[in-house]
């Protein structure tokens, strides 16, 4: 377990999607301990706005480029890195359907470029899995050994795969090229610069609840989900960054919620007129999803702090404070 930061003041680190949910929260976190961050977005899912309150800061630069492309001709990427956080991939089960090229390329090509480079730069790579690594498990709660049940050629496979190949090709490099890598499984994690629209359950039940619209829950709302708000995830992140661990590992919460009773929640935490509905259920939707965090508890020392009603509440005040 790792008391002091490895990456401060004075290291350069890339993150790629920087401009997205999660990732724009770990540039924050980076920013905050001196870091210099360059953030390489293409706005496929991420919005600029994420990381507006940073454009003026003299250790932060957004390069808007495409990662599959490679990496691109730009100062702030000409320095070597001391870190590389391959965070970017759309990730919502809307994208899944809307651009599975685009995610089959980052969670692949683009993994490879970053690979490369953090072998040029003697940089610790460090790639953003996920519990779909698990596919719609067997196991439950899900274990890093555990190896997962994907369908490897429906709708989500090209995230579930990707990811897969991504995990694969950084142990490949550790392996074979001695590259220092690190590879955490996120499970679902919700907080505020979600977007309303994205298609996961939770910003379509509070954005729904906010208008007074029904609440579309997908199946019998019986699955269940374990949800992490967004700061407790970034702390992991950071504690596996610094770490000398390799990973899989997972991290989440293991407060495992229904989509029936997450919905009741929100309505009950907004104060909503809402009626819960139920809609048709998508393909190869994992029944329950639980992270077994005995791994991130003694490698890592980590540990979700954030009660799921809190989280609720922050994030619906960051929609309510947008909603026109
Ligand atoms: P997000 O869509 O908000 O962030 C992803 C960012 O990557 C966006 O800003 C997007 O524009 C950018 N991007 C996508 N393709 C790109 C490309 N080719 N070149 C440059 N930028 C590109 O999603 P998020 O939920 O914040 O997810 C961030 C990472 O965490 C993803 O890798 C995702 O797979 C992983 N993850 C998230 C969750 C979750 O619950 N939020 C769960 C598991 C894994």
């Amino acid at each position: 377990m790792n008391a002091v930061a490895r990456f401060g003041p004075g290291h350069r680190i890339l993150v790629t999607g920087g401009a997205g949910f999660v990732p724009s929260h770990l540039v924050d976190a980076l920013m905050a301990r001196g870091c210099t961050v360059v953030a390489l977005d293409n706005f496929v899912t991420g919005s600029k706005e994420n990381v507006a309150h940073l454009l003026d800061e003299p250790n932060f630069t957004l390069v808007e480029a495409d990662i599959s492309d490679g990496l691109p001709t730009h100062p702030a990427l000409a320095e070597r890195f001391d870190a590389i956080l391959h965070m970017a991939s759309p990730a919502s089960p809307t994208d899944f359907e809307k651009l599975p090229v685009e995610i089959l390329r980052v969670g692949s090509v683009a993994t490879l470029h970053l690979l490369d480079r953090a072998v040029a730069d003697g940089a610790r790579f460090l790639m953003a899995s996920t519990s779909e690594a698990y596919g719609d498990p067997k196991e439950h709660p899900q274990r890093e050994s555990y190896w997962g049940n994907v369908n490897p050629i429906g709708i989500r496979s090209v995230y579930d795969e990707a990811k897969r190949f991504s995990e694969a090709a950084a142990m490949a490099y550790h392996r074979s090229r001695g590259l220092d890598t690190a590879i955490v499984r996120i499970f679902n994690t919700y907080g505020p610069r979600m977007r309303p629209d994205d298609g996961r359950a939770i910003p379509t039940f509070i954005s729904q609840a906010l208008r007074d619209e029904p609440i579309t829950v997908h199946g019998t709302g019986n699955q269940t989900r374990s949800i992490c708000y967004v700061s407790d995830l970034v702390r992991g992140i950071l504690l596996l960054l610094d770490s000398r661990e390799t990973g899989p590992i997972n991290c989440g919460t293991e407060h495992e919620m229904s989509m029936r009773e997450l919905a009741e929640t929100i309505v009950s935490l907004t104060g909503s007129a809402s009626e819960v509905t139920y809609i048709t259920r998508s393909a190869d939707d994992p029944e329950m999803r639980r992270p077994d965090l005995t791994l991130a508890r003694e490698l890592l020392g980590y540990e979700p702090t954030v009660a799921p009603e809190d989280g609720l509440r922050r994030t619906i005040e960051y929609f309510r404070e947008r909603m026109v």
